[in-house]
């Protein structure tokens, strides 16, 4: 974890406000400008500063892609138009007749492109508990390539040891992809724990205003990095310059509200771990949650998502989600305002039937930088009107 200058590089805040964003040299512009043009002035044939065609290169992506690459201790980094965008990018490194090992909770998105675009093509795959390496080494296959994995996991929370997993995974000879989503740079860096490579959705944390939909790939592997980099230009879901300068943007401010949620999260998980009509709370940093030890090791706190499940079953988590008035009932996590949502209905209705259905009791929630009382106070009445 890059927590401070004392090696005289610089800490994570620092590299958010500056990492790819010097002053323009022309302008002074503090602010790298959103650079909307798509093409770019030759001054000879094949000889520019660059940038030829905006797909294949943008100012305002590039000042982007070298942020969040330094925020992962990355070598280089790739955005592209959304998080799916990105993760198929990063399975275009896989060949027909290749075996991917996926979370057994992920998110539901990532699930459908797996099975549903790449299993078409010829990618098998096998949906694992990566919390155990047992179930693991018994999913492997000898056209294993790659191994995908979330942490926190959605919508359970659950945490993988992201060091002992790529460990595994290296020793039989294959690659580790992390989705740093949920806990994102500030909380946990998968490269220095031995990952291959790190998906975002940046329309998350990363943008952390929920006006901006994105996604980027990092690595420290040249080939890994080249080859996306080759998805990226080919295929070309590439994300446009305002798309890029409103990321950028949200991430300056990223450490300061990931600090801020997980303390709102730790103060809403405390209340309803408190309340009789909750059956579980999921938020690892309970200290009974079977997480919580390896995240209190991988990360610097313990993220600003809490899951939890009401004792009344899918009927009352229903009336839940539809009473709070502050929540706002919707998909999406990691902005300025709370959310809650119901996985089974909502953003996992797309594995119902699959081994990674979720259970109808189950509500998730996204702590946002509302007054934390005034969160606490909203969810227990809709819990109240619910009759719970
Ligand atoms: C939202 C999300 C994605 C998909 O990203 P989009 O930007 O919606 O395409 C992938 N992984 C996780 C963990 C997500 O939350």
């Amino acid at each position: 974890m890059s927590a401070g200058s004392d090696a005289g590089t610089p800490g994570f805040e620092t590299l958010a406000v500056h990492a790819g964003q010097d002053p323009d040299p022309v302008t002074g512009a503090v602010v790298p400008p959103v650079s909307v043009s798509t093409t770019f002035a030759q001054s000879g044939v094949g000889r520019h500063a660059g940038y030829d065609y905006s797909r294949s290169g943008n100012p305002t992506r590039t000042a982007l892609e070298t942020c969040i690459a330094s925020l992962e201790g990355a070598l280089g980094a790739s955005a592209f138009a959304s998080g799916l965008a990105a993760e198929d990018a990063v399975l275009h490194l896989l060949r027909p007749g290749d075996h991917l090992i996926v979370p057994n909770d992920a998110y539901g998105g990532t699930y459908r492109l797996v099975d549903q675009v790449w299993g078409r093509l010829g990618i098998t795959n096998t949906p694992v508990d990566l919390g155990d390496l047992d179930a693991l080494a018994a999913a492997w296959r000898p056209e294993t390539r790659m191994v995908w994995a979330e942490t926190p996991t959605n919508p359970r929370l659950g945490i993988v040891d992201i060091a002992a997993l790529a460990e595994c995974v290296h020793d039989r000879g294959a690659r580790l992809v992390v989705d740093n989503t949920f806990a994102t740079p500030w909380l946990q860096q998968p490269l220095a724990l031995g990952a291959d490579v790190v998906v975002h959705s940046s329309t998350k944390y990363l943008g952390g205003h929920s006006d901006v939909v994105g996604g980027i790939v990092a690595s420290n592997d040249e080939a890994v990095l080249q080859a996306v980099g080759h998805v990226q230009n080919s295929v070309g879901a590439v994300p446009g310059p305002w798309d890029c300068y409103l990321t950028l943007r949200g991430v300056k401010t990223l450490a300061l509200r990931m600090e801020r949620q997980c303390a709102t999260a730790a103060t809403v998980a405390a209340a309803l771990g408190a309340h009789p009509g909750v059956e579980a709370v999921l938020w690892p940093g309970l200290p009974d949650h079977p997480g919580h030890d390896v995240a209190t090791r991988q990360m610097r706190g313990f993220g600003g998502m809490v899951s939890f499940v009401v004792a009344g079953g899918e009927e009352i988590a229903l009336k839940v989600a539809a009473g709070t008035r502050l929540w706002t009932l919707a998909e999406s996590l990691g902005a300025v305002e709370s959310l809650i949502e119901h996985p089974h209905r909502m953003t996992h209705a797309s594995v119902a039937g699959s081994p990674l259905e979720v259970p109808g009791g189950l509500l998730r929630l996204s702590v946002g930088l509302e007054t934390p009382a005034d969160l606490v106070a909203d969810l227990l009445g809709a819990l109240e009107r619910a009759g719970s």
